[in-house]
């Protein structure tokens, strides 16, 4: 079936990639290996779920399988979700079809028949646009297209699995930090923060307003007050919360490209030329030891 082919191990994710198919008015088929996740998958508004049955449990097995049903089915395009399993597999399959393939791309579009993408770089400074023609491969993260909703029929389809890979061992992910990606509310500490125990002061704030903490990445990977998980930015989370307030980040780009989505960005800063202020909505110049209590204060009334 021509069309647009998704993958992505996280649902919600491939139900964006979906909303993306059915805005260019193509045929989504969305592909998953397991019949569990295709029930959860049916719903997301493609046209088709096709479940991949081979005889490895790897996703990274099945490149060369993908790659040979995507030329078989006449498909435009392989878009990938922007996960760890997502951009292996994706960047497979482009090996394989020898084709195209741009990464973590932020914008995507169809202009007469040609597909046009967009992608920041160097750490958002620069946008890159490429327009890619014929079967392409790309991989997308979450937050960049509206998910729909609409059923789909199930069908399965035997691959055969290239079994090079193989699992030795799979250990947990112990994480201590909040799951910044799905928070509504955002309160984000900088490196002005003089010592730990003023952390107190940002949860203080955080409990007011019902939101998370989050920092910069000298705060988690420098100090070490908050777990590598808080910290957010290019090589961090990457976030779209409805609110997002820092206390003393001056908003260097590695830092803004993790915020950037945030419908309303709020900036405590003393220094007024601090380039956070170019990001934000709401700006307050001052000292974030004497704003944010007064700030706390005023929630509480
Ligand atoms: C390859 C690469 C990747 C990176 N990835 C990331 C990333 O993912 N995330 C990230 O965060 N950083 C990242 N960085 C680091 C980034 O470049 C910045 O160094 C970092 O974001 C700065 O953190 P900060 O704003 O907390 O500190 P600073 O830049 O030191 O800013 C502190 C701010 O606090 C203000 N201030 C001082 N005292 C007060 C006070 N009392 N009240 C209010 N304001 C005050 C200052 O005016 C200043 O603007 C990366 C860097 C590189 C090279």
């Amino acid at each position: 079936m021509a069309g647009i082919y998704i993958y992505s191990d996280k649902k919600d994710l491939a139900a964006e990639l979906a909303g993306f198919a059915k805005g260019t008015g193509k045929e989504a088929i969305v592909l998953t290996f397991d019949e569990k996740a295709a029930e959860e998958l049916k719903d997301i508004g493609a046209s088709k779920v096709y479940v991949l049955k081979g005889d490895s449990p790897l996703a990274e097995n099945y490149g060369k399988a993908i790659a040979d049903l995507l030329v078989k089915e006449g498909a435009e395009m392989f878009i990938a979700g922007a996960t760890v399993r997502g951009r292996d597999l994706a960047a497979r399959v482009a090996g394989y079809l020898d084709c195209a393939m741009v990464s973590d791309v932020s914008a995507l579009n169809y202009i007469g028949g040609k597909l046009l993408t967009e992608r920041m770089m160097y750490g958002g400074a620069v946008v890159q646009s490429e327009v890619l023609e014929g079967l392409c491969v790309v991989t997308v993260s979450a937050g960049k297209f509206e998910a729909v909703s609409g059923s789909a029929e199930i069908e399965e389809i035997s691959i055969p699995a290239d079994n090079r890979v193989s699992l030795i061992e799979t250990a947990p992910i112990v994480k201590q930090g909040a799951d910044l990606q799905t928070a509504e509310k955002v309160v984000c500490v900088g490196m002005a923060m003089d010592k730990e125990g003023d952390l107190q002061m940002a949860r203080d704030l955080a409990e007011a307003i019902g939101a998370e903490i989050g920092c910069t990445r000298g705060i988690a990977e420098e100090r070490h007050w908050l777990p590598v998980e808080s910290y957010i930015g290019i090589s961090g989370a990457i976030i779209k919360p409805k609110l997002y307030i820092s206390m003393g980040v001056s908003g260097q780009i590695q830092h803004v490209f993790g915020i950037r989505d945030s419908q309303t960005i709020v900036a405590i800063d003393t220094n007024e030329k601090a380039p956070i202020f170019k990001a934000a909505d709401y700006g307050v110049v001052g000292d974030m030891y004497e704003v944010v209590p007064l700030l706390i204060k005023e929630l509480a009334k």
